[in-house]
């Protein structure tokens, strides 16, 4: 998708499984341009298609995940956070901040499905 790995050329629609040109995609707004269909696309690329560029300031972009449970289920919370935050460049599920929309002030926030299917951890919470 846009902000996921802009090196990529090439990417797969996930309905009619076609081969497509990435920029192609990207050019039809993440919409595949053989059988219409609406791929997904991260927090970051939702972000930069609605705020006005530029205008956005994060808020708490530091924060962490932390573990007061001591969850574990088939594998500990930490290593999944860890997972997670490697294969989305985030340290968090959320982005959250303020901006401008078509010129109106805005403070928004957006989860990513990515980053552990967007669940609410403690930094969401
Ligand atoms: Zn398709």
């Amino acid at each position: 998708m846009i902000g996921e790995n802009p090196d990529q050329l090439w990417t797969k629609c996930d309905a009619c499984q076609q081969i497509l040109y990435r920029r192609e995609v990207e050019r039809n707004l993440m919409v595949c341009p053989k059988c219409h269909y609406h791929l997904r696309i991260s927090a970051v690329d939702r972000l930069n298609l609605i705020i006005d560029e530029g205008s956005f300031l994060e808020f708490d972009g530091d924060l962490e995940p932390l573990d007061p449970l001591n969850f574990k289920d088939r594998m500990k919370y930490p290593e999944r956070v860890k997972e997670s935050q490697k294969s989305t460049r985030r340290k968090e599920a959320m982005i959250g901040g303020k901006g401008t929309i078509q010129g109106y002030p805005s403070l928004l926030g957006i989860m990513d499905f990515q980053f552990m299917g967007g669940s609410m951890g403690s930094v969401v919470g």
